[in-house]
């Protein structure tokens, strides 16, 4: 058994959803797993913002277009007069319930299951539609499987065990559906598992079943090796690491949700990134992939802060770093990139929540400079320190554009430089231009 997940854009309009049936329908017993249409969840999103705002006819305003658009699906969608009813209904209680929350109290709590039915809409959608194409699907409703604990992670035995009950008791199925993204948390309230999250569904269901494959289904065939919003002439990878491709998640290649990574990588299984619209491209396969002496990939991370503590204490000093580490971990914040000397640290961040109580803690043990606007530019392949020349090509690629900071050596799969945020675009080809050409 396989899982394949499909995002927003390949279940973005009803005839992207008939194509996704058509091949879902021919690839045997598998978990398919679905993100909302493209676009809902951000509208659904807006409209929390404005009931926030206590702004109901703002909230209204957007609701009512939704709506529209799902009609519009619906119509195109289904040939039958009773599908189309069945679908009608479900789509019309989803859109009367967010409607419902804009008369009192709007907390996180309400906006979580406003954002839950993003997903409820794009399955029962594809449910009836499969249904009409006389597909024997079941469905495995995600609020009754998946579960985070008390640190906001997968519950992994309760999602198990859930899980093989529930298919368990639809053994003669010829195809499994379920809502990406969505999930309980562990008072039983409606949660979700963070933008992208579908991804990390997908994964933790391969995980839970040792499923042979996890498939990632998208609008593009595969990890290319630098991001293809800003740099042309991208290619493909056709394989790589779990470390590298986590490695790529987690400094911007949207492709791929961080998080996704590591439920297979654990259970090593292998994930396939696959394109809607061209399903015969072999796509990227991410697995224990032996070393290969290549760069693969270029990504790069937007919205960083660098932060230097520079102290003449430092110098001979031990404890300075400990000191410097213990106020980002008081403060909750994750470091992404060190470098150091004898006399300073820089470190960076990606969130500036909390900055100001981080740096009034830090001026405590030396002189504080920060840089905002700041990416991370990541450069990805099989980097062991044995491996010789590969820097000085990434160096090179970067020799008309300031660097702030350079890190190489924490893992064998990646050098990091951060630049400022004018020179991203820049940065990104000189890179593709000097590795991959
Ligand atoms: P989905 O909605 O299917 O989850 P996403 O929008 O999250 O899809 O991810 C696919 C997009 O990721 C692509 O359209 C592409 O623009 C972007 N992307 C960024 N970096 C890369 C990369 N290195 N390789 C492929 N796609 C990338
Ligand atoms: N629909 C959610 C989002 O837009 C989850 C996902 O697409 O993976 O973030
Ligand atoms: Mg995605």
């Amino acid at each position: 058994m396989k899982v394949l997940k499909f995002g927003g854009t390949s279940v973005g309009t009803a005839q992207r959803i008939k194509d996704v049936a058509n091949l879902i329908s021919t690839r045997g017993k598998n978990i398919v797993v679905l993100s909302a249409m493209s676009g809902t969840t951000n509208s659904l999103i807006e409209i929390s913002d404005y009931l926030y705002k206590r702004n109901v006819e703002g909230a209204k305003e957007i609701i009512n277009a939704l709506e529209n658009k799902y009609r519009r699906v619906i119509d195109e969608l289904y040939t039958t007069e009773e599908f189309k009813l069945l679908a009608s209904n479900e789509i019309r209680d989803c859109f009367n319930y967010i409607r419902s929350f804009s008369k009192d109290l709007f907390t996180l709590f309400e906006e979580k299951e406003i954002l839950s039915r993003g997903e409820i809409m794009s399955v029962a959608l594809m449910y009836h539609y499969l249904r009409e194409q006389h597909v024997d699907v079941a469905l495995l409703p995600s609020l009754e499987y998946m579960r985070t604990d008390k640190n906001s992670e997968p519950d992994t035995q309760y999602i198990k065990e859930k899980l093989e009950t529930l298919l368990e008791r639809n053994a003669d199925a010829a195809l499994y559906l379920t809502h990406g993204y969505i999930c309980r948390n562990a008072y039983g309230e409606i949660d979700n598992l963070q933008r992208g999250g579908s991804d990390l569904t997908a994964s933790v269901i391969g995980a839970a079943l040792g499923a042979e494959e996890i498939e990632i289904w998208t609008d593009i065939d595969g990890m290319h090796n630098n991001d293809p919003r800003f740099v042309e002439g991208t290619k493909p990878v056709d394989e790589l690491h779990f470390e590298e491709a986590a490695e790529l998640a987690y400094f911007g290649a949207k492709i791929l949700h961080p998080t996704c990574v590591l439920p297979a990588k654990l259970n090593n299984i292998p994930v396939r990134l696959l394109n809607t619209m061209a399903p015969e491209a072999p796509g990227t396969v991410i697995y224990n992939t032996l070393p290969s002496h290549r760069i693969k990939a270029v990504a790069a991370k937007d919205n960083i802060t660098a932060i230097k503590i520079k102290s003449s204490r430092m110098l001979l000093a031990y404890g300075f770093l400990r000191k410097v580490f213990e106020i980002f971990e008081t403060h909750k914040t994750p470091i992404d990139m060190i470098a150091t000397s004898e006399v300073g640290v820089s470190v960076t961040v990606d969130s500036t929540k909390g900055l100001d109580d981080i740096v009034n803690d830090l001026k405590k043990f030396g002189t504080v400079t920060i840089d905002h606007d700041m990416v991370i530019i990541c450069v990805v392949g099989d980097l062991e320190w044995h491996n010789c020349g590969f820097e000085t090509l990434a160096l090179d690629a970067l020799k008309d554009i300031p660097v702030r900071m350079i890190s190489y050596g924490g893992s064998n799969y990646n050098i990091s430089f951060l630049v400022s945020k004018e020179d991203k675009v820049k940065a990104l080809n000189a890179l593709s231009d000097n590795l991959f050409k």
